[in-house]
């Protein structure tokens, strides 16, 4: 290769390119003829003088194709052309022709031969057209250099003559550049080497990454004696970070080198985690266990040097550590070596943080002597080999119940039930085989109770084994405290012959005493028969009623009615209107504590016209009614009423308080005849919007019974829509909101409801369908014949 710099044209004559875009010129002299002298060149034309004195002009091989360049020549011939510009350094000419030709080869050729001339701002014109975006990018770098000798030296770098360029650099203004050169090419012998004399300052710097490099091929003793003398160059507390790698590589090649106190000392000083990780996992495989530990331990990493204590058989130092690791294995192996050294105590604890729970139980019972807690964990955890294990020490112990208990954990029924039988631990027996039984097992849970005579164990498990017929036998068999289970059993199996038999018990056919309606009720419930279990109700419901039990019969018929409602089938309108007769009694206190006493007294006289329902109170009624009416400024209600007490069938019963009062009223007629109607709110009906009573439920107009509110008793109005949110029966909104400031309790279902619960429904248009339908099905549907009536008690 030519020498950089040196290139001026000196040898003219045959042209090539080599691979690597070199221009190479072969000498091509251009002979003159005998007798021409030369006495002149210009621009490759050589002036002769012949011998007779005239003067000729000959051009050398060299220029013959310079000046003649043109576009439409043939491609071998502008290329000649380009070469010979070159060879003579006539960039300017060569990039002419360069563009016509547009190669890549001619371009790099180009390039080259303006770098060799130290030419940068042709070498770029040309690199830029090639294109080689890198080697513009450099360029643009080293334009501005001005020492010659220090551009050569980065041209001849560029070229991969390094050993030429750091000879340039070396004698250029700037010899550092050598030694950035060996810093790049990771050189550092070199680097060092020029250091030393030209840049003492970067010293530090190159000993720590040559010892870096140095520890990288394991060349430890060299890395550490560089690790060394990058600390000494470096001028202590001005770069933490250096200074900490210096003594992270003092520390690892110091173990490595087998200096271990050093090693450790440094690394711990140091309180890097990385560090001491990186020193522990040398010294782990230099077999040196304890050591290793230490580090890994300041490093948190506490399972590897947990794991290490215990290889090293160090179980004091392990211990601190235990706490601190989560892998299982490790809690193993240190519980096994508690335990093998009769440390119980510390080995349950091992186990139960490697979960290990067979181990802890075995601890327990065998070494610690603490059954319960061996039981306990047993039942939390279902263990199997746990339970097998605590069943053989209770049996050993003479611990039956505990014994069965365990044996059906451990889901060895077959011991457990012979061991329950043959020691009467049927109960524990039961309790242990839950809901998960078979039908085997309850028979001969069953079998057993029926020999002890313990009949209605006996036929809880025949039913579970749905041995109907014998379960409902024994059952009668016991007697009427067990007939809520006989219901039960004769509901499951749905079964023409149970059924009868147990309604002839409870008609008192097979012993002579009839039994409470109520359980007709639910057995007609159990066998999802509604409509004939709310014909019950509704006669259990008047049998309450006629005794008095107002609150009683209201409960029943509210739960079938809502029974009937899940079921979708129809309501029996006597079953509706007797609770609404029913609720609107009900309500009459809270109306009274409220002070509504217009509300009360319209309730009372709903109830008064249907007296004969009210057998057991028909004279303290009639006195509200009289009084409550006074109070509501109703005074034609008031004098019909208070005549009605004066008849002598009712007069002896009128309470003392009262008599004199009602006695007054019946004396003095009220002028007017009734003002009911007047005083009462005529409101729209919510189907029709016909103006009415609003204490009317059956609309004049359009036919349709109304719901009322279970909150005044009145009808339900289109606008002042909202139900309750427990039992959804219908409320006014604004009367209801307000009952409820004074008591959270709704009057037909007894829920708690708070105010904010109660919502106004803006458009009950669905709520009003769904009570049309209801009570068009209740009226059209032939109601369900009721059952006949029970026969009266004996
Ligand atoms: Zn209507
Ligand atoms: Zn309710």
């Amino acid at each position: 290769m030519r020498e950089v710099g040196k290139s001026g044209v000196r040898c003219l004559g045959q042209l090539d390119l080599s691979a690597d875009a070199q221009l190479h010129i072969e000498a091509a002299p251009t002979p003159l003829q005998h007798g021409q002298v030369g006495v002149l060149v210009s621009d490759g034309t050589v002036v002769c003088q012949q011998s007779s004195g005239t003067l000729s002009h000959l051009r050398l091989h060299s220029h013959d194709m310079s000046s003649q360049a043109h576009v439409m020549d043939t491609f071998e011939r502008q290329k000649g052309c380009f070469l010979q510009a070159l060879a003579l350094n006539r960039f300017a000419l060569a990039f002419k022709i360069g563009l016509a030709l547009n190669s890549r080869d001619l371009w790099l050729a180009l390039g080259r031969r303006s770098l060799e001339c130290l030419d940068i701002a042709w070498a770029k014109k040309a690199y830029r057209q090639a294109p080689a975006p890198g080697m513009v990018m450099y360029l643009d770098k080293i334009q501005t250099v001005e020492d010659k000798l220090l551009l050569s030296g980065h041209v001849s770098a560029l070229f991969g003559n390094f050993a030429k360029a750091r000879e340039y650099f070396l004698q250029s203004c700037s010899p550092e550049t050598a030694l950035d050169m060996h810093c790049d090419f990771l050189e550092w012998d070199q680097a060092l080497q020029l250091a030393q004399t030209y840049a003492p300052h970067r010293l530090s710097d190159i000993y720590l990454k040559s010892a870096s490099q140095l520890e990288g091929r394991n060349q430890n003793e060299q890395a550490l004696s560089h690790y060394e003398m990058a600390m000494r160059d470096h001028i202590p507390g001005t770069r933490p970070e250096h200074e900490s790698q210096c003594k992270a590589g003092i520390a690892r090649t110091s173990v490595k080198m087998g200096d271990l106190p050093r090693g450790m000392q440094m690394a711990l000083d140091l309180n890097d985690p990385t560090v001491c990780r990186d020193c522990a996992a040398v010294l782990h495989k230099m077999k040196q266990y304890v050591e290793a530990a230490q580090l890994y331990e300041a490093a948190g990493s506490y399972d590897q040097a947990a794991s290490l204590y215990i290889l090293d058989l160090n179980f004091d130092a392990a211990a601190p550590l235990m706490a601190k690791i989560s892998t299982p294995k490790l809690h193993l192996q240190f519980a096994k070596a508690k335990e093998s050294r009769g440390a119980y105590q510390d080995a349950l604890v091992a186990y139960e943080r490697a979960r290990d729970l067979d181990s802890m139980v075995r601890i327990c019972l065998d070494n610690l002597n603490q059954p319960q807690k061996a039981f306990q964990l047993v039942r939390e955890t279902k263990l199997a080999t746990g339970a097998e294990r605590v069943a053989e020490y209770c049996r050993k112990n003479g611990n039956i119940s505990g014994a069965v208990e365990f044996l059906l954990l451990a889901k060895n029924t077959d011991e457990a039930f012979l061991l329950a039988e043959r020691q009467d631990e049927m109960a524990t027996f039961e309790a242990g085989l839950g809901d998960h039984g078979t039908q085997q097992q309850h028979r001969a849970i069953a079998k057993y109770y029926e020999q002890r005579n313990l009949l209605a164990n006996a036929a809880k498990h025949y039913a579970l084994c749905e041995e109907y017929p014998t379960a409902l036998r024994l059952y009668l068999k016991v007697g009427e405290k067990e007939i809520d289970h006989a219901i039960e059993v004769v509901g499951k199996a749905r079964n023409d012959s149970l059924t009868h038999t147990l309604i002839d018990y409870l008609m008192g056919e097979t012993d002579n005493v009839p039994k409470d309606a109520n359980y007709v009720y639910r057995l007609h419930k159990a066998l999802g028969n509604y409509m004939q279990a709310a014909g019950t109700a509704h006669i259990i419901a008047k049998q309450e009623q006629e005794m008095g039990n107002y609150k009683q019969a209201h409960q029943l018929l509210f739960r079938t009615y809502q029974d009937l409602k899940s079921q979708k089938l129809a309501l029996p309108q006597e079953l509706w209107r007797r609770l609404m007769l029913l609720h609107s009694y009900v309500i009459v206190k809270r109306l009274v504590k409220a002070a509504d006493h217009h509300s009360a007294a319209i309730m009372l006289v709903r109830v008064a016209k249907n007296i004969q329902q009210f057998p057991a109170h028909i004279v303290p009624i009639l006195t509200s009614v009289v009084i409550e009416c006074q109070r509501a400024k109703m005074p034609g209600e008031s004098y019909q009423y208070a005549c009605t007490l004066m008849k002598p069938e009712y007069r002896k019963d009128v309470s003392e308080q009262y008599k004199k009062k009602i006695e007054n009223i019946v004396r003095k007629p009220p002028p007017e005849v009734d003002q009911r109607d007047a005083l009462e709110a005529s409101l729209p009906c919510m189907y029709c919007g016909f103006n009415f009573a609003e204490s009317q439920l059956d609309c004049l107009n359009c036919k349709n019974i109304s719901p009322f509110c279970i909150a005044s008793g009145m009808r339900m109005l289109k606008e002042d829509w909202s139900n309750c949110p427990a039992c959804n029966f219908p409320a006014r909104y604004s009367v209801f909101s307000a009952m409820l400031q004074a008591n959270e309790q709704c009057p037909m279902c007894d829920a708690v409801v708070k105010p904010e619960e109660l919502v106004l429904v803006s458009d009950p248009t669905q709520q009003i369908g769904y009570y049309k339908s209801l009570f068009q099905a209740s009226e059209s549907e032939s109601a369900p014949a009721p059952p006949p009536p029970p026969p009266p008690p004996a």
